[in-house]
């Protein structure tokens, strides 16, 4: 429990930012979350009255990721910071300073106020994909260099780099976040630590209708608005997982200065299917069933942004493990079965398929 310290989780009207309150609340902390837009509250309240009553532990500030304004008042008095808002983005914007700037800039924002107000620690959400084998840095010291077409599993040890080709501009943004925070960390007198935690596909219970993109892995599935089952697999990760390794960063000192691969197990579309079809019955009516070549997917994605941007992973098994979070600090990635009916279930609920 937390003796009632307060903490700072940025972004509380996201997915992931949602279920960290309450994963704090939860905890006994007094919560302070910060929103673009402060007439964003009661919708956020009404989310997370689904999962907790946060009583009088929870207050809202106003901070963007692209301004100064507020970020030293939201801060002010915390003891810890939660870093996780940043700009979600599957197809390549035309400029990739579209999600690159408020994510890098924001990113030192919120660890400078955190730092000048004298945190104890700070939890950045990163992302696996600043961890990507393949379209490693030239300083990448592995003598196992990955194509990034073919099949391979990634660690902490692994940083994408920006400047390599096919990187998209989510990894961009997500890696020079990530290496912008951790410069601002290193710069500074070593009172406040850092460490990140890097997500793969985040799904589970959504509260509103309002949700993150990763969801409409399940979402489109359930809805029939895909037309087929593509040759893609991720690796799949709990949001409530999710939360509860960026509570145990936040808290164990052997996290200071680590990064935190949150991943559970690696699924591919077709297993998805199979799994909404066999367990949902007739509320998974529609979840398609024929797979589609991996040649008609680069076809149309030539005139799908956002099927283009996955068509280099077709067929490919790119893999993250997460044995440091498990042996270092004692997390455990539920079953993937849990982590997709209950995404399924909470959406067929809240009327969104
Ligand atoms: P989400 O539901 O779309 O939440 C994104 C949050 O960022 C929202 O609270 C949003 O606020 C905030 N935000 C975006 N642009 C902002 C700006 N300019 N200023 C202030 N706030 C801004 O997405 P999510 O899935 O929870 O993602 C949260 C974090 O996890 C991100 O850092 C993302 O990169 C990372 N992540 C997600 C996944 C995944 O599969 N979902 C995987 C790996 C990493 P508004 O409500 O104002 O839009």
């Amino acid at each position: 429990m937390s003796g009632g310290e307060t903490v700072l989780v940025t972004g509380g009207s996201g997915y992931i930012g949602g279920w960290c309150v309450a994963g704090l609340i939860q905890r006994g902390y007094v919560v302070r979350t910060t929103v673009r837009d402060l007439a964003k509250e009661p919708a956020v309240r009404a989310a997370l009255g689904k999962i907790v009553d946060p009583g009088n532990r929870l207050s809202f500030y106003a901070a963007n990721l692209t301004a100064d304004d507020g970020w030293d008042a939201a801060v002010e008095g915390c003891d810890y910071l939660l870093h996780v808002a940043s700009p979600l983005g599957v197809a390549d914007p035309k400029d990739p300073n579209e999600l690159i700037v408020p994510a890098r800039e924001g990113a030192k924002r919120a660890v400078g106020a955190a730092i000048k107000a004298g945190v104890k620690r700070v939890v950045l959400t990163s992302s696996v994909a600043a961890t990507n084998k393949g379209q490693q840095t030239s300083d990448w010291t592995s003598t196992e260099p990955a194509d990034p077409r073919g099949d391979w599993v990634s660690d902490e040890t692994i940083w994408t780099d920006p400047a390599a080709r096919g990187v998209s501009a989510y990894a961009q943004s997500k890696t020079l976040a990530e290496r912008a925070a951790w410069d601002t960390i290193n710069r500074s007198d070593g009172k406040t630590t850092m460490a990140t935690v890097n997500p793969a596909l985040v799904l589970g219970p959504v509260t509103s209708g309002d949700f993150s993109e990763s969801v409409q892995v399940v979402e489109r599935l359930l809805s029939g608005r895909v037309p087929g089952l593509p040759r893609l697999g991720f690796n799949v990760v709990d949001v409530r997982d999710v939360a509860d390794l960026h509570i145990r960063a936040m808290t164990d000192d052997k996290a200071a200065g680590e990064r935190f691969i949150a991943a559970g197990q690696f699924a591919w579309m077709a297993d998805l299917a199979t799994l909404l079809r066999e367990r949902l019955g007739s509320d998974a009516a529609k979840v398609p069933t024929r797979k589609v070549p991996d040649f008609v997917i680069r076809i149309a994605g030539l005139f799908d942004k956002d099927l283009g941007s996955v068509t280099p992973g077709l067929g490919h098994k790119h893999d993250y493990s997460s044995e440091k979070a498990q042996r270092m600090l004692g997390w455990k990635p539920r079953p993937l079965d849990e982590t997709i009916l209950d995404c399924a279930r909470s959406l067929i609920a809240i009327g969104a398929v």
